[in-house]
């Protein structure tokens, strides 16, 4: 049963809001051209817990693209797919400390780190089954729409500016392939991986993602599942240990949940057992997270006392 069920959460969120409507801090991403466009100023969140309440405030019915958020869903896709064993031959799960686009394979074999660097989430995306990209992507938007219980889009104007400027991506795809991590042709996971990464969400749709991993891998409104129960901890795991980009140990030890955020201005945390918290506000700080969305999320963590490792 979830601890958080009451409507003075509502309340809570709602003075949250306000409390960091004001801040102005962070940029949004520019690297992928589109990205500059999105207001800048949107400031929306949402919590689900795992028996189904839904409060949010602001902007969280807003669109916007889940960027890196989709690499721990993906992720989770591929060891359905192929098995943990075979996904560990291609991917492994140490964190880096580096940035979300550090070529950071292992010298001598060429596997990815982790799956939560750009290198990694090409490889778990080229894991999914299916024979084309096209059949890859339809299969992991289906997945994502488990997550978020309804259906989900891909915004083509970002896909297209990914696809038109993504050099390194299109760099690190050709040394997987060089690696033989990636096989075939190294442009067709790496086309599936930029439409992956343009699929519009909410903050509300990321919190019931996120809701769905604390519930087992049960979206707990529509009762569909996402995910194989065996598989939600290990998602989780490189979601606590690389989630945040080469914040995730500072992230860990203040806020305490397992999390994920995208360039795109959204990060979704999960207390497993209980809720999937979400914020979509896109100013990021200099390691590429949401500064608003951190905030919210450590204000909830701290006044909670949700940290996941915490005993009492
Ligand atoms: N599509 C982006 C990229 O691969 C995602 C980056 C991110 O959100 O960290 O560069």
């Amino acid at each position: 049963e979830a601890v958080v069920r009451t409507t003075s959460f509502q309340h809570y969120l709602d003075q949250l809001y306000a409390r960091f409507l004001d801040v102005r801090d962070g940029d949004v991403a520019n690297y992928i051209p589109e990205l500059a466009h999105v207001d800048a100023d949107a400031f929306g969140m949402a919590l689900v817990t795992v028996d189904g309440h839904v409060y949010q405030a602001g902007d969280s019915r807003t669109p916007f693209s889940i960027q890196s958020i989709s690499k721990a869903f993906t992720y989770g896709i591929a060891l359905e797919d192929q098995g943990p064993a075979r996904v560990a031959e291609k991917i492994d799960v140490e964190p880096s400390g580096e940035a979300f686009n550090s070529i950071s394979l292992e010298p001598k074999t060429g596997r990815p780190r982790n799956p939560m660097i750009n290198a990694g989430a090409i490889v778990a995306t080229s894991l999914v089954n299916g024979e084309d990209a096209a059949a890859r992507l339809e299969r992991i938007l289906a997945k994502f729409e488990h997550y978020a219980g309804r259906p989900l889009g891909i915004n083509p104007a970002i896909y297209e500016s990914e696809r038109s400027t993504g050099h390194r991506n299109r760099a690190i795809a050709h040394l997987l392939r060089n690696y033989e991590i990636l096989e075939g042709d190294p442009e067709e996971p790496l086309d599936a991986y930029f439409r992956q990464c343009a699929i519009e969400v909410t903050a509300r749709d990321l919190a019931l993602m996120g809701a769905t991993l604390a519930n087992d891998g049960v979206n707990p409104i529509t009762a569909v599942r996402a995910l194989p129960s065996p598989l939600v901890p290990n998602v989780l795991a490189v979601m606590a240990t690389c989630g945040m980009y080469d914040y995730s140990g500072n992230w860990i030890f203040q806020v305490g949940m397992p999390a994920k955020s995208g360039v795109g201005g959204g990060v979704v945390a999960v207390l497993p057992g209980q809720f999937g918290l979400a914020v979509y506000s896109p100013r990021l700080d200099a390691k590429g997270n949401s500064v608003r969305g951190i905030a919210v999320c450590e204000s909830v963590s701290r006044d909670f006392g949700m940290h996941m490792l915490r005993v009492t």
